[in-house]
């Protein structure tokens, strides 16, 4: 059965996109069966790997989701044999309008998922830059989530307001849905603020921040136009390097079972005041995710 993984945060431009192509790709080399979801109407995952959805691909993600399509249809072949898509297009703005009516409109993912979620290791969904209803049917389907964070000033602003809905999914709809880690996206290891804001998130953190960070490297920015992922694009690359050792990463913390608890402690959250969050707030949802 798949392990069903939502790449999400609700700020824009942080390398959601970008880390569930390439974490995708990495774990199809290491010949695991990767399925990714684009669920955002911008399209840019199906771009970058090579599918124009509105010119190749007939069906998407979003005939799925109204149930005008088995999920099975919309699904297509990327050049990496193990690794498959199912693409977006801008109508998958007006599913969000159109969801809004049906019942069960909060499960439309996780019922298309229970057809095909056996024939693939891992599913990797790309939300979109909200926290609307596409990004609530993904935690529902999901098992886990992974955040991903720029290492920048302001990083963790609207953190709080994330881990509340990921509590209020928790409670109302799947309550198994588990935190697999932040992922620390174009961080470069020559800035100041990037060191410092790195350290502040894994104080805050711990062991839920993945080892591997992800350096700012154009090779990343350049791949999608070519509609390749990192490792057909640029094997020698930092952004490969980085993409392949978060894949390891997954694939080991899988294994391992359990994930492990997030450390809550007083002292974390109190090297935290540089960082703009709601300290006790945020704490809160903290001690919600245990
Ligand atoms: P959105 O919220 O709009 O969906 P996103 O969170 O999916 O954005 P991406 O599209 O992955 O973010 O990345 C934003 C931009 O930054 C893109 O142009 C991408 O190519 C670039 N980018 C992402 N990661 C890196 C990196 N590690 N190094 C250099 N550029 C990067
Ligand atoms: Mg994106």
């Amino acid at each position: 059965m798949a392990k069903i993984i939502a790449m999400m945060n609700q700020k824009g431009g942080v390398g959601k996109t970008t880390s569930t192509i390439n974490l995708a790709a990495c774990l199809a080399v290491a010949e695991k069966k990767t399925l990714v979801i684009d669920l955002d109407p911008q399209g840019n995952g199906s771009i970058s790997l090579g599918l124009d959805a509105s010119h190749h691909a007939e069906k998407n993600i979003y005939h799925a989701m109204i149930g005008q399509a088995p999920i099975s249809e919309c699904i297509y072949q990327t050049e990496l044999p193990f690794l498959h898509i199912c693409p977006s297009d801008n109508n998958l703005s007006g599913a969000e309008i159109e969801l809004v009516s049906l019942f069960a409109r909060e499960a439309k993912l996780k019922a298309a998922f229970e057809t095909i979620r056996a024939d693939y290791d891992y599913i990797l969904i790309d939300c979109p830059p909200s926290l609307g209803l596409l990004t609530v049917n993904a935690l529902n389907a999901a098992d886990t989530f992974i955040v991903p964070m720029q290492t920048e000033y302001l990083a963790m602003e609207g953190l709080a307001q994330l881990l509340n809905t990921v509590r209020l999914i928790r409670t109302n709809l799947n309550p198994n849905l588990k935190m697999d880690g932040i992922l620390l996206t174009m961080f470069d290891k020559r800035s100041s603020l990037h060191k410092q804001v790195t350290s502040e998130i894994r104080k805050h953190f711990g062991e839920k921040v993945f080892k591997s960070a992800i350096p700012r490297n154009v090779k990343l920015a350049e791949c999608p136009s070519f509609g390749k992922p990192i490792i057909l694009y640029d094997i020698e690359s930092k952004g490969s390097e980085a993409y392949l050792a978060l894949a390891k990463e997954v694939i080991l913390k899988e294994r391992m079972g359990d994930l492990p608890e997030v450390p809550t402690t007083e002292a974390a959250a109190d090297e935290l005041p540089e960082v703009p969050v709601i300290e006790e707030s945020l704490n809160q949802q903290h001690d919600q995710l245990q």
